[in-house]
């Protein structure tokens, strides 16, 4: 049952592909690069011991053409294929031509994938489990008026939802029967043409949830741990901004709890590797939604409350190993943030701003970790995710993570793009955030008006020119002058 591996392909890009290569490193497994043009001279392809290129820009014809990869895996004598997340990491298609290949595919079985990538199989295979699922249909939903009369009984607002769907895409909210035929024709379209799959169901909408996962681990022997909990409820459309380890809000007795049920979904599905089971919850309830069958974007709070590297278990499973005892002795040491770092205007709604980053200076210090994969010089693809970068902090606990974070931001040089670190400095900064009293809506809440940024940076000048004026009068002592670095001159 054990193989060796000495030899990974790392079938991804960017940020993720050089964190999948350090591990390697540190394991003394060698490391394969695969590029497009676009990523030439990329820090990941340069850190790579072997890189090939795949393919033009395009992700259809490089970092998603599937017998390429392979075909190379195999002429360059690679043992295993890490995925990543994004691009081919829930590929039940891909998952299985690697393992059909003769190469081990780090990940679950292309079974498992299949389950979990649809939402509504998901919920039909976790149901042989106690776990507690958002009221609503566990089948696509095809007649209009059917489906009104279901959404009725399961009480407005409801939410209707791509089963194919993901990365928050696919789902609409219906706050009442007169908007139901209309909201579902466009999410039976929008879900067509996203994921080439019409089928909807419905949910009830939850309106003040928090968004809490579970990360698991599995071996191929049986043996399945949690590591306890993310908080990923900053959102924006659906998306996660901002996440945190331990929640602010879960009791010992709660995390045990959706711990277990979390074990539970990964058994549903004979799940081996790493993987995340996605809840919702609510007034001390909570709802599955789904699971994640790779290394999640958020990984690394989780590694930095346990002390334990995800993408070295990852290995250490897809080669055999049983779980190490160890990991049944967890403990959460601390508090961990991380917030995503994109190359996109806050006070543009968001758009990508690509073009060449002039100056790149990451802030540095304990607890401090950036996990990126760009440098001064080089440009944003227009390609791919604009994500530059994954800022995290390890604090004592919450309130001294958050003031790392808020010094981290301030640290941070970024010149040539526009960047969201103005706008993840108002999120942490918010009293909301602050005292723990959030839950999905706080972006929609607090940040409906993207000027409230610029205002900000307005307070901040005044303030300094009251400050260099009452300075230069004398009045001042030059300990109360800040340093030169201020976000509001960044980006
Ligand atoms: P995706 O696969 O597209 O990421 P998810 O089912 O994981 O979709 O949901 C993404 C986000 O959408 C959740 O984190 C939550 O904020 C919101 N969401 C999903 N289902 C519900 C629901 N029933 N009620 C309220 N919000 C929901």
């Amino acid at each position: 049952m054990k193989r060796e591996i000495n030899k990974i392909l790392v079938a991804n890009r960017g940020e993720i592909a050089l964190r999948v290569m350090r591990t390697c490193k540190k394991l003394g497994i060698s490391s394969v690069a695969i590029y497009s043009e676009a990523d030439q001279y990329a820090p990941f392809v340069k850190f790579a011991d072997e890189a090939v290129l795949v393919g033009p820009p395009p992700s259809i014809k490089s970092y998603l053409n599937q017998d390429k990869i392979v075909n190379e895996a195999l002429r360059l004598g690679v043992d295993a294929i890490h995925p990543g997340y994004g691009f081919l990491s829930e590929n039940a298609e891909f998952a299985s031509k690697v393992m059909n290949a003769g190469i081990i595919f780090i990940g679950p079985s292309s079974e498992a994938i299949k389950v979990m990538g649809d939402k509504l199989s998901a919920k039909n295979a976790v149901m042989q489990y106690d776990i507690p699922m958002v009221p609503g249909l566990n089948s696509a939903v095809t007649d209009v008026e059917e489906a009104k009369e279901s959404a009725e009984k399961i009480g407005f607002p409801i939410l209707i939802k791509a089963s194919a769907g993901g990365g928050g895409k696919g789902m609409r909210i219906v706050e009442n029967k007169d908007e139901f035929e209309d909201q579902m024709k466009r999410a039976v379209s929008e879900a067509e043409s996203a994921f080439g799959n019409g089928a909807v169901f419905i949910e009830k909408y939850i309106t003040e949830p928090r968004h809490i996962e579970i990360q698991v681990l599995a071996d191929h022997h049986g043996n399945i741990v949690h590591l306890f909990e993310r908080d990923c409820s900053i959102q924006r459309r659906h998306q996660k901004v901002i996440e945190e380890a331990p929640s602010a809000v879960l009791s010992e007795e709660m995390r045990e709890k959706m711990g277990e049920a979390a074990c539970d979904v990964a058994r549903s599905c004979n799940y081996h590797g790493a993987g995340t089971v996605e809840f919702i919850y609510e007034n001390d309830s909570f709802y599955f939604l789904e699971m994640n069958t790779r290394l999640q974007v958020e990984h690394p709070v989780t590694e930095l409350i346990t002390g334990v590297d995800l993408v070295e278990e990852q290995i250490k499973i897809a080669s055999g190993e049983k779980l190490s005892e160890y990991l049944n002795h967890l403990s959460i040491k601390g508090h961990a943030l991380e917030l995503r770092v994109y190359a996109e205007d806050p006070l543009n709604d968001f758009l990508p701003d690509i073009g060449k980053i002039k100056v790149y200076n990451k802030p540095k210090g304990e607890g401090v970790r950036v996990d990126d994969a760009v440098e001064a010089g080089m440009d944003i693809p227009i390609y791919y995710d604009p994500m530059i970068s994954k800022l995290i902090v390890h604090g004592e606990n919450r309130e001294d993570a958050i003031n790392k974070m808020l010094k981290a931001i301030d640290d941070y040089d970024i010149v040539g793009v526009k960047t969201t670190l103005s706008f993840c400095k108002f999120a942490i900064n918010h009293s909301d955030f602050r005292s723990g009293n959030f839950d999905t809506r706080f972006v929609k809440l607090h940040f409906s008006d993207p000027s409230i940024l610029e205002a900000d940076e307005e307070s901040v000048k005044v303030a300094l020119s009251a400050i260099f004026y009452l300075n230069n009068m004398g009045k001042i002592n030059e300990s109360y002058l800040p340093s030169k670095k201020n976000n509001w001159r960044k980006s």
